[in-house]
């Protein structure tokens, strides 16, 4: 749990990051919103406890309304624009990772692809894991 997982920073450098243990859930979301957010056609998203996420430097929050009614609060560096990570208002103490900004991140291992829906034909993900339509129901209790 202590083992330093990867570091991770903005395109800039004024944001860095270090994540510890292991990953709570790791999905790929292909939303309107995350197309939005990330310019490309879906989001890498691995989920860590608060406690294992420490962060360097100021991120500058942007919340909005997502379409399940939650308040998605997105944090980026005001300064280069790289999207570091997101919280549920509701679910607070779960960080979102956006994957792409971590050092190493070969461990990355997607366990679902959701919204599906909106994925873009160009945009290929994998088949290998269950694909959502939507968002599936909630993990088990950790
Ligand atoms: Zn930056
Ligand atoms: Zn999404």
């Amino acid at each position: 749990m202590s083992d330093i997982l990867t570091t991770g920073q903005c395109l800039c450098g004024n944001v860095t990051y270090t994540l510890k243990g292991e990953p709570i859930r790791m999905m790929q979301c292909h939303c309107k919103d995350c197309q939005r957010a990330t310019g490309t056609g879906h989001l890498n998203n691995a989920f860590f406890k608060e406690e294992q996420f420490e962060l360097q430097g100021q991120v500058k929050a942007h919340e909005q309304t997502a379409a399940s009614g939650n308040t998605n609060i997105r944090y980026f560096c005001p300064e280069c624009g790289s999207r570091i990570y997101n919280e549920i208002a509701a679910r607070k103490g779960i960080v979102g990772i956006a994957v792409g900004t971590a050092d190493n991140n070969e461990w990355f291992e997607p366990a679902g692809v959701i919204f599906c829906k909106d994925r873009p034909s160009w945009d290929l993900t994998t088949s290998e894991v269950p694909n959502f339509d939507e968002m599936p129901p909630p993990p088990p209790k950790q």
